[in-house]
């Protein structure tokens, strides 16, 4: 089977088995795993953040962040599609009791001046606005990338309005790839940031948290509340110490791939229109002759694996499992539907 339908597919590479094999370990809730700390260092570091916190998903970070941010009855402005707000489950009212303004978003990039207009006023009857989050790169926006004017701009306004700034960067490594931007650059922007190791760097499970020291120091109590104190994780670490140092560069390969999948469906007539490739997401509508079960069910027939975004679009992702041959062996496949 070759599997286009997520980068949280992959499993580790013999070299990152290796590294996890040998990881000292340690009692992270005493916190005595200097595997655990030592990526937390690494990562804080890597963004200028003065400290970081390991937990076991992208949904854990985000939500972890969104409780410390905001009190019960809050708003969170975010993009319509984010995915703090469509994929994991209501969490901010289950969690943090608060609800979100989303906005309608250019593929789910928000702009300084449509969060300036859905800041509310300090007025009893509205919900007291305290947190922006941004998702980069944005997954539903088809792996679409912010530059850094534009969340400079963002977080402007949230200056001014005394608002803290939150990254979703499941896949801030893709946009940093593509976009040339530093990691202390795109970490000075935000007042948190969530990174997923388990995405297009290749780790099996973890995500980290990034902020002050004061921040972090809180979002550890929550993940505790919540569940997520841990043991001898040390071992999830070090694979993420690993794809720190040696997964991040090599994301551009997973950029150029997704590119090759772009220009094959640029020739097929049964594609309406394709979200211009910018990172390792593929999304693309299928005109109205056929539709994406037809389109998933051939692929399948051939090994391939991709997954549906709506009736009528389908999403691949290329990841680091993702070779050459599994390219041509697609476009063909394609080509021939
Ligand atoms: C995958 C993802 C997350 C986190 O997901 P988990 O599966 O909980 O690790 C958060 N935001 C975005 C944009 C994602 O793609």
């Amino acid at each position: 089977m070759i599997d286009f339908r997520s980068d949280t597919v992959t499993k580790p590479t013999p070299a990152m088995l290796q590294a996890m094999q040998q990881a000292e370990v340690g009692d992270d809730v005493f916190g005595d795993d200097l595997t655990i700390l030592a990526l937390e260092s690494k990562a804080a570091k890597m963004f200028g953040k003065e400290a970081a916190l390991f937990c076991a998903s992208g949904t854990m970070t985000n939500q972890i962040a969104i409780k410390v941010h905001t009190q019960p009855s809050n708003e969170v402005i975010c993009a319509e599609d984010s995915h703090i707000y469509k994929y994991e489950g209501g969490g901010m009212a289950f969690n943090s009791g608060v609800q979100a303004k989303v906005l309608k978003a250019d593929r789910g990039r928000l702009n300084a001046n449509q969060v300036l207009q859905a800041i509310n006023a300090d007025d009893i009857h509205f919900p007291k606005t305290s947190l922006v989050s941004l998702e980069n790169t944005h997954n539903r926006g088809g792996g679409s990338v912010y530059t850094l004017s534009d969340i400079k701009a963002i977080k402007q306004v949230c200056e001014q309005h005394h608002l803290p700034l939150h990254l979703d960067g499941a896949r801030i490594f893709n946009a940093l790839v593509t976009s040339g931007i530093s990691a202390a650059d795109m970490g000075q922007q935000f007042d948190s940031i969530s990174v997923c190791l388990s995405k297009g760097l290749g780790c099996p499970v973890g995500s980290l948290l990034l902020g002050t020291s004061v921040f972090i120091k809180q979002a550890k109590r929550v993940r505790k509340i919540l569940g997520g104190g841990w043991r001898q994780a040390g071992y999830l670490a070090a694979a993420g110490i690993y794809a720190l140092e040696h997964h991040i560069e090599r994301l551009a390969d997973d950029h150029l791939k997704a590119k090759e999948i772009e220009k094959q469906l640029q020739t097929l007539a049964w594609v309406e229109n394709i979200l211009p490739v910018e990172t390792n997401i593929v999304i693309f509508n299928i005109a109205a002759k056929h539709n994406a079960d037809e389109v998933l069910a051939h692929l399948l027939s051939h090994q391939i694996k991709a997954s549906k975004t709506s009736p009528q679009s389908i999403r691949f992702v290329t990841h680091i499992q993702t070779t050459e041959e599994d390219i041509q062996l697609l476009c063909k496949t394609l080509e021939n539907f």
